[in-house]
C-alpha cells in the first residue's frame, strides 16, 4: 500500500498530475485508512506516532502546501516505523537483560565517572565506541566538539552549563574531548564560510573555532592537500577544546588539586579507531597501541 502511495506521489512529482488531484483524490483517503490498520496490526502498541502523523496527513488534504506536508510525513514514515520498532526491540530484548542496571540507576542516580564531550555527528556514539553503559558517561554533544570559552557571568551555553554539572556537581574524574574524521563543522570552519548565512547560529557556533584556523594556516604550510588540513585541523581542534577546558574555573581548581585529568582523542569514522594525545610525543597515538588491553592485564 505505501507503494501504491509512492507511486502516486511519483506521479505529481514528475509532473503526471497536480498535487490537487493528488489531495483530492478520494482514494488517498482510502489508501491511508488502510495504512493506519496496517500500522495498527504491525505494531498495536507503539504506532501512535505514525497513526498522529497519518490522520495530520488526511486532515491536510486540500490546504495549500499540503502536498510538500505530504510527501515529507510519507518520506519519514519508513524512519519512524524503523525507530518505533526499535524501541520494541529496546523493550523486550536488551532492556529485559539491564532491568536490574536500570532499576539501581533509577534508586541510587547517576555517577558517570567521565565528561565526555564529542561531535553531534550521528557517526560518533560515545557509548558504543566505549563500550560504555547507561551511568557511565555525561556526554555533550555539540557541532564541531568546540567548547566555548567561559563566560565570567555565565551565558546560555549548553556546553558551559554541561561542564560545570559535570565536574562541579557530579564530579567526574576525566573529561575527554573527542573530535573525529570527515567532520562536516571543520570543514566548513576551513573554508572560511562556515555554513550558509542563514544559517546564524551554525556560523556563529563554528565560529568559536577560528582560532584553529589561524593555527592551521600559520603552522600547517608543509601540508599539500586540503584532505591532510582539514584532518590537523580536526586534531588541532580538539587541542584547543581541551585549552578551553582550562579556563573554566571549575576545570582548573581540580586541574590543581589533581582530582581531575583531561585527554583529547580522536574518532577515525571509517576503520572505528581511537586515537589519544601523547602529550610528550605530541600526537595523537592509536589507544590499543598505547594502553593495555584486558587481556594483556
Ligand atoms: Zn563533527
Amino acid at each position: 500500500m505505501i507503494g501504491r502511495v509512492d507511486s502516486l506521489v511519483s506521479n505529481v512529482q514528475q509532473g503526471k498530475g497536480t498535487a490537487g488531484q493528488l489531495l483530492t483524490d478520494s482514494s488517498i483517503a482510502d489508501e491511508l485508512k488502510a495504512l493506519l490498520v496496517q500500522a495498527k496490526t504491525i505494531n498495536p502498541r507503539g504506532c501512535d506516532a505514525i497513526l498522529s502523523r497519518l490522520q495530520s496527513l488526511i486532515s491536510f488534504r486540500g490546504s495549500r502546501n499540503s502536498f510538500v506536508f505530504f510527501s515529507q510525513a510519507f518520506g519519514n514514515i519508513d524512519v519512524m516505523q524503523n525507530l518505533l520498532e526499535g524501541v520494541h526491540r529496546f523493550q523486550q530484548r536488551a532492556f529485559g537483560r539491564e532491568k536490574e542496571m536500570f532499576r539501581r540507576l533509577s534508586r541510587e542516580g547517576q555517577k558517570p565517572h567521565t565528561l565526555f564531550i564529542t561531535c553531534a555527528d550521528s557517526r560518533v556514539v560515545a557509548e558504543m565506541i566505549t563500550q560504555s553503559k547507561p551511568g557511565d558517561l555525561l556526554v555533550i554533544k555539540n557541532i564541531g566538539n568546540i567548547v566555548p570559552p567561559p563566560d565570567p557571568d555565565g551565558s546560555c551555553s549548553s556546553t558551559g552549563a554541561g561542564i560545570e554539572f559535570a565536574v562541579e556537581v557530579l564530579g567526574v574524574s576525566d573529561i575527554v574531548v573527542c573530535g573525529h574524521s570527515q567532520c562536516g563543522a571543520i570543514s566548513a570552519l576551513m573554508e572560511s564560510n562556515g555554513g550558509p548565512a542563514e544559517l546564524k547560529h551554525l556560523r556563529k557556533w563554528i565560529s568559536l573555532a577560528e582560532p584553529v584556523r589561524q593555527t592551521i594556516e600559520r603552522e600547517y604550510n608543509h601540508l599539500k592537500t586540503e584532505a591532510e588540513r582539514i584532518r590537523a585541523a580536526e586534531e588541532e581542534n580538539v587541542l584547543f577544546s581541551i585549552e578551553r577546558l582550562q579556563l573554566y574555573p571549575c576545570v582548573s581548581k581540580k586541574l590543581r588539586d589533581g582530582t581531575l585529568r583531561l585527554h583529547g582523542w580522536f574518532f577515525k569514522i571509517a576503520t572505528a579507531e581511537l586515537f589519544a594525545y601523547d602529550p610528550e610525543q605530541r600526537q595523537f597515538q592509536l589507544i590499543t597501541e598505547i594502553l593495555p588491553g584486558p587481556e594483556s592485564r
